[in-house]
């Protein structure tokens, strides 16, 4: 349970965490709630970590052009305690409210979670039932990446080395909701489903449903997004029947066998729908 030795240099902006991670080769680290345990069971051994937690400007909560940017080194706790998610994205301070205990959430940040990119992680579900827009920094320059096109696979996301998450922008929903079966200790995802909506007097025009915990990483359901369009509250069971067959191969641990998450998966999409529909 000790890392190995490494070194430690703590950056002042974006650019020079950039020229710190080129030069050393190193990682970043913002809360170090997932890289700090696993530099312990020694499934991660950067020489260097670059601490990007004090970086000014890099952290907070707030609208411009219609669009709410979320700083990378946010942490989970100021998401959740934020009025403005709270007022015009409550989907997103919710969801990071759930995450984890007090001291995860005092020090998790949601550029950490990202790309970690844990399986069972809250916020890719999240962030791609938001369709949000992932913002980019590296050495060659900055760039966007949607979501749903960032989480690639078992702990990969598109980030090469060196480069670092600086923000992710949301376009405010308030018919959105985020929906649980979580893992009693730690409170990860067994299985999680975030819901964007856009209704009008009470019949969905458009969903985004991102789920998280059932598979190799955060994934969108495209399949029910096209079968909850035009759904009333009594239409929506018969439209996310279908979700735990288009997730495809799902995850079995000590949590939860594969079947039990298949039974699991659309009682919880519904459950977010209908807390979306109920915000209308
Ligand atoms: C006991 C416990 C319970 C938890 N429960 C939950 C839970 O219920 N739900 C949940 O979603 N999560 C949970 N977590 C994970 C927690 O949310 C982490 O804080 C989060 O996943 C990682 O954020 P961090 O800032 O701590 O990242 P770090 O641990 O500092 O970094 C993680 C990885 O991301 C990289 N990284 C960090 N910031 C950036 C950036 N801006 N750009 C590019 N790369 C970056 C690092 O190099 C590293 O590879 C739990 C963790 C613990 C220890």
């Amino acid at each position: 349970m000790i890392p190995v030795a490494f070194d430690y240099q703590r950056a002042t902006s974006v650019d020079d965490a950039i020229a710190k991670l080129t030069a050393s080769g190193g990682k970043a680290i913002a809360g170090g709630h997932s890289l700090v345990p696993l530099m312990k069971l020694r499934l991660s051994e950067p020489g260097t970590l670059v601490d990007i937690s004090k970086i000014p400007g890099l952290s907070g909560v707030k609208e411009a052009g219609g669009k709410i940017e979320i700083g990378a080194t946010t942490t989970h706790a100021e998401i959740a305690g934020s009025k403005l998610l709270r007022d015009k994205c409550p989907i997103l301070a919710e969801a990071a409210a759930e995450i984890g205990d007090p001291q995860v959430r005092n020090r998790g940040t949601i550029g950490g979670s990202l790309a970690h990119a844990d399986p069972a992680s809250d916020l890719p579900a999240v962030a791609i039932a938001l369709d949000a827009d992932i913002q980019i920094k590296g050495r060659s320059g900055a760039r966007t990446v949607k979501a749903a096109a960032f989480f690639r696979g078992f702990y990969d996301v598109d980030l090469a080395a060196g480069e670092l998450i600086v923000a992710v922008h949301v376009t405010p929903v308030r018919s959105a909701a985020y929906a649980k079966l979580h893992q009693r200790a730690s409170h990860y995802a067994i299985v999680g489903a975030a819901v964007a909506l856009d209704v009008k007097g009470g019949v969905i025009q458009s969903a985004r449903v991102g789920l998280t915990g059932a598979t190799t990483h955060a994934i969108r359901l495209a399949g029910v997004e096209k079968a909850l369009a035009g759904k009333k509250a009594d239409g929506v069971a018969a439209a996310v029947a279908s979700a735990a067959g288009e997730a495809g191969d799902l995850n079995a641990d000590l949590h939860a066998s594969a079947d039990y998450r298949k039974a699991m998966i659309p009682v919880f999409v519904k459950r977010a729908v209908e807390r979306a529909l109920a915000r209308g």
